[in-house]
């Protein structure tokens, strides 16, 4: 049987995977992503990379059916080209899959970062591999993807699933796209913490977080939930905001697709059952009834793993 390549390319790491065709994990190992120099070094350094592992474990590139990737940015993935990933220095285009391909001598495919995660989470982790399930990453920003009918959405122009768009409150604050009240800006780390900065502002009671919040200490998405988890009555009342945007953001998103599973991901879901519990409660009160029956709200199982294992099941997918 041959073996997958999955890579997990990250603003500030490249994780790595070498997987069965089942995509149980055999090896794994990561580097740090080189940004410097308009990040002209990190496609030559996982080419380098990858040839050096596949040396240690004495295996060829006839041992392979492929190499899978996530990027960030705005990925063509039928020409393996990626070009906006401001996070890599990566302002232009990079051709990715050209030179991987002439480096490994093993065929290359690449997707959404965001995406990519989603299918790593059907395929091993939380979606159980349904025909139909919804990936939400709430990180630094709030990615996602959908998979409806067993395929990737990618849409008209490559912008499908981009639930961090949502709007949730038309007269919400400004997003970087340059819309007002979008999910991002108050479901990621950053959101959070703007949401606990201003409902502080009017916040009379007792509070840690609010001190912590004056005092000018350090607060982040974490504090905020440890808080909440504390009972910290500031802290409650802004969980509790988060919980309806995305409580709405997912009960509509379930409202059109009907998935069995909207798997919620990233740094932020590490709050768990806490979290899960929140959201559910919203979802349940905006998800019409047969939705609110069969399509379930989930926290993502693979962690760190999702991405190395979900851009090794492209290889699978593009190659059928
Ligand atoms: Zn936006």
């Amino acid at each position: 049987m041959k073996k997958l390549i999955g890579i997990d390319l990250g603003g500030t790491t490249v994780k790595f995977a070498i997987l069965t065709e089942d995509g149980e994990i055999q090896q794994k190992w990561s580097m740090e992503t080189d940004i410097q120099n308009g990040g002209r070094n990190i496609v030559p350094k996982i080419i380098e990379s990858i040839k050096q592992r596949l040396n240690l474990y004495g295996l060829t590139a006839n041992h392979f059916l492929g190499i899978g990737m996530g990027s960030p940015g705005a990925v063509d993935r039928e020409k393996g080209t990626v070009i906006g990933a401001y996070n890599l220095g990566w302002t232009t285009l990079q051709p990715v899959k050209e030179l991987i391909e002439a480096g490994t001598g093993i065929p290359f495919f690449i997707d959404n970062d965001a995406n990519v995660a989603a299918l790593g989470e059907r395929w091993k982790g939380a979606g159980e591999g349904g025909a139909n399930v919804v990936f939400v990453t709430l990180g630094t920003g709030v990615g996602g993807g959908v998979i409806a009918e067993g395929n990737l959405i990618s849409g008209s122009s490559g912008a499908a699933g981009e639930i961090g768009h949502i709007i949730v409150d038309p007269n919400g604050y400004p997003c970087t796209c340059g819309n007002q009240g979008c999910l991002e800006t108050v479901a990621s780390a950053t959101g959070i913490v703007r949401l606990a900065r201003d409902l502080s502002v009017q916040f009379a009671g007792e509070s840690k977080l609010k001190w912590l919040i004056d005092d000018g200490q350090e607060v982040t998405a974490k504090t905020v939930f440890d808080q909440a988890k504390l009972g910290d009555r500031l802290a409650l009342i802004v969980v509790d905001k988060f919980y309806f945007y995305l409580g709405l953001a997912c009960g509509n998103i379930a409202n059109v697709l009907n998935p069995e599973a909207i798997v919620i991901g990233g740094g932020v879901s590490a709050a768990g059952e806490m979290l899960l519990k929140g959201v559910e409660g919203y979802f349940l009160k905006f998800a019409f009834p047969q939705v609110r029956t069969s399509t379930k709200i989930k926290l993502a199982q693979l962690g760190n793993d999702a991405g190395v294992i979900g851009a090794a099941s492209l290889v699978k997918v593009r190659k059928a």
